[in-house]
C-alpha cells in the first residue's frame, strides 16, 4: 500500500486519489528569471519520479507544471539586458527545457505558462472580488482580503501576525487594508509589460497564477500539489486561501514538499557564490550521475551536495554500465535465451519487491538507491560465475525497476565511451597512447619481464590509466574515475 507524507496533516497517509485510478498532480514550476540551478533540477527530478512511480503502480497521472514567465525579477533582468521581458523569459525557458531533456526528466503532461492564462487569472480575481474576498485599490492593484478567509494560516501554522509577516516580502504597498493581504493583481509601472484588466493595465501576482492554472487544467480539487518546502508560506498558504475561498472545496488532498539543496552544508545564495548551475553540471556529468546523486536522498529532507559527490557517483554509474556491457557481451557469446536458475528468478523477484517496499513508503528513493548497490554486487558475482541467464534477467530487472527512477536507461557503450573520453582528456592521454602502453605491458608480461611491466604500469597509473586483469586471464586498460 502506497503511503505518502501529507504536509496538510503532517503525517503519513494511505494514498487514495479522489477519483478512482486517476491522479491529478500539480507542481509549482520555475520562475523564468535566470538559468536553472541544481535546486530546480532537484524539484523537477523528484516530481517526475513521483509521477513515474504512480504510473508504474497503475495510476493514470495528469501532471501539470508551470512556468512563471512574468514577474518582477524577470522585468528587472530584462531591463538590465535591454531586451523585451517576454523574449528574455522565452530564452530562459527554452534553455531549461533543453537541459531537463538532457538530464532525462520527462516533460509534464501539460506545461502551462502564466502569460498564456492571464485572462483566466483576471476572471478568477473578478470572482474573488464579487465574493468579497478581494478588493481593488485606487492605485490599480487588487489584494486578497486575508480577514475574509478564516482558515488563513492553518496550512503553514502561522497564526500570529508577526510570524505571518516574517515570510512576506517587505514592500511598500499603498492601499492595502491589512499587512497580511497579498497582491492578486499589480498595476504596471512605467514601461513595464502589462495586460489590460478591469483595474487598469497590470500583471497577475504570483500566487493567483498557480491557483488559476491548476484549476484550469485539473479541476477544483487536486490529488497532489507539490513544490519545494520553501513555498509552504506564503505561496501555498495563499493558493489554498484563493482557491478554497471560491470553490468551498478542498484545494488539494495531498501536499508534498521536497527539501532544499545545500552545497557543502550551506544554503545556495548569490552572496556566497556557491550556486551550481545545471548547465555546468551537465557539461561534466551524465544525467544518470546527477539523478543518482539527487535520489540518494529521501525527497523530504534537505540534500547536501559536498565536493566530489558527483565524481564518486560517476564511478558508481560507470561500474554499473560496465557490468551491463559485460552482460551484453556474455549474452552474445553464449547466445540469448539461456534459462535463468531458480536463484536468479528469486533475486529478480526480490529486487522488484524491495523496490516497491521502498517506494510505497513515501517514495523513499534513498532506500531504493542504497539497495541498488547490493544488487549490482550480486550481478557481478553472476557474471563471474558465467551464469548468463541469471545475469541477463537481473540486468533486465534492474533496468525495469530503476527505469522508474529514470536511471540506467542509457546505452552502456555510449556511457562508457563518454566517461572514458572525459578522463582521457582530463589526464592528457589519448586512447592510442593507452593502447600502445597496454600492448607494451602485455609484451613485457609475455616475456616475464616483470620489472619492465611494472614500469609501464606505474607510468600509466600516474596518467590515470589502469591495467585490469580479469579472472580467467583476460586483461584490458581502463581509466581511473573519481577524484
Ligand atoms: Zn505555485
Amino acid at each position: 500500500m502506497l503511503k505518502v507524507y501529507n504536509v496538510l496533516n503532517r503525517k503519513k497517509e494511505e494514498f487514495k486519489p479522489v477519483s478512482g485510478n486517476n491522479v491529478k498532480m500539480y507542481a509549482c514550476g520555475i520562475t523564468a528569471s535566470g538559468k536553472a540551478h541544481i535546486g530546480h533540477a532537484y524539484q523537477a527530478v523528484i516530481f517526475d519520479v513521483i509521477r513515474s512511480y504512480l504510473e508504474y503502480r497503475g495510476y493514470n497521472v495528469t501532471y501539470v507544471r508551470n512556468y512563471t514567465d512574468v514577474d518582477d525579477k524577470i522585468i528587472i533582468k530584462a531591463r538590465e539586458l535591454g531586451v523585451d521581458p517576454r523574449q528574455y523569459a522565452e530564452m530562459i525557458m527554452a534553455g531549461i527545457d533543453e537541459e531537463f531533456k538532457e538530464l532525462g526528466v520527462e516533460p509534464p503532461t501539460i506545461c502551462s505558462r502564466a502569460t498564456e492564462c492571464v485572462d483566466d487569472m483576471i476572471g478568477f480575481i473578478e470572482k474573488l472580488i464579487e465574493a468579497g474576498h478581494a478588493y481593488p485599490t485606487e492605485y490599480g492593484d487588487v489584494y486578497f482580503d486575508v480577514e475574509s478567509f478564516p482558515g488563513y494560516g492553518k496550512f503553514s501554522n502561522r497564526l500570529e501576525g508577526e510570524e505571518l509577516l516574517s515570510g512576506v516580502r517587505n514592500e511598500t504597498e499603498p492601499g492595502k487594508r491589512n499587512d497580511r493581504d497579498f497582491a492578486l493583481w499589480k498595476h504596471a509601472g512605467d514601461d513595464e509589460i502589462f495586460w489590460e484588466s478591469p483595474w487598469g493595465n497590470g500583471r497577475p501576482g504570483w500566487h493567483i497564477e498557480c491557483s488559476t492554472m491548476s484549476m484550469k487544467f485539473l479541476g477544483e480539487t487536486l490529488d497532489i500539489h507539490g513544490g519545494g518546502k520553501d513555498l509552504i508560506f506564503p505561496h501555498h498558504e495563499n493558493e489554498i486561501a484563493q482557491s478554497e475561498a471560491i470553490t468551498g472545496k478542498q484545494f488539494a488532498k495531498y501536499w508534498l514538499h521536497n527539501g532544499l539543496v545545500k552545497v557543502n552544508g550551506q544554503k545556495m545564495s548569490k552572496s556566497l557564490g556557491n550556486g551550481i548551475l545545471l548547465e555546468d553540471l551537465l557539461r561534466d556529468f551524465t544525467g544518470d550521475v546527477i539523478k543518482l546523486t539527487l535520489l540518494m536522498n529521501s525527497y523530504r529532507s534537505d540534500i547536501n551536495i559536498v565536493d566530489g559527490i558527483f565524481d564518486s557517483n560517476e564511478s558508481k554509474i560507470y561500474d554499473i554500465y560496465k557490468l551491463f556491457a559485460k552482460t551484453e557481451k556474455l549474452e552474445k557469446e553464449n547466445g540469448a535465451g539461456a534459462e535463468p536458475t531458480k536463484q536468479g528468478r528469486d533475486l529478480a523477484e526480490r529486487i522488484k519487491a524491495e523496490f516497491i517496499d521502498a517506494m510505497d513508503n513515501d517514495f523513499n528513493t534513498a532506500v531504493a538507491v542504497a539497495n541498488l548497490f547490493g544488487y549490482v554486487a550480486e550481478l557481478q558475482k553472476l557474471l563471474q560465475k558465467n551464469l548468463t541467464g541469471d545475469a541477463v534477467l537481473v540486468r533486465d530487472t534492474l533496468k525495469e525497476v530503476y527505469g522508474v527512477l529514470r536511471l540506467l536507461n542509457a546505452d552502456p557503450a555510449d556511457v562508457i565511451s563518454k566517461i572514458r573520453a572525459k578522463y582521457l582528456k582530463k589526464n592528457g592521454v589519448t586512447a592510442e597512447e593507452a593502447d600502445s602502453a597496454f600492448e607494451k605491458w602485455l609484451g613485457f608480461r609475455a616475456e616475464k619481464d616483470f620489472a619492465g611491466a611494472d614500469a609501464v604500469r606505474n607510468e600509466m597509473a600516474e596518467k590515470g590509466i589502469v591495467f585490469v586483469t580479469e579472472r580467467g586471464g583476460g586483461a584490458y586498460w581502463d581509466v581511473k574515475t573519481g577524484k
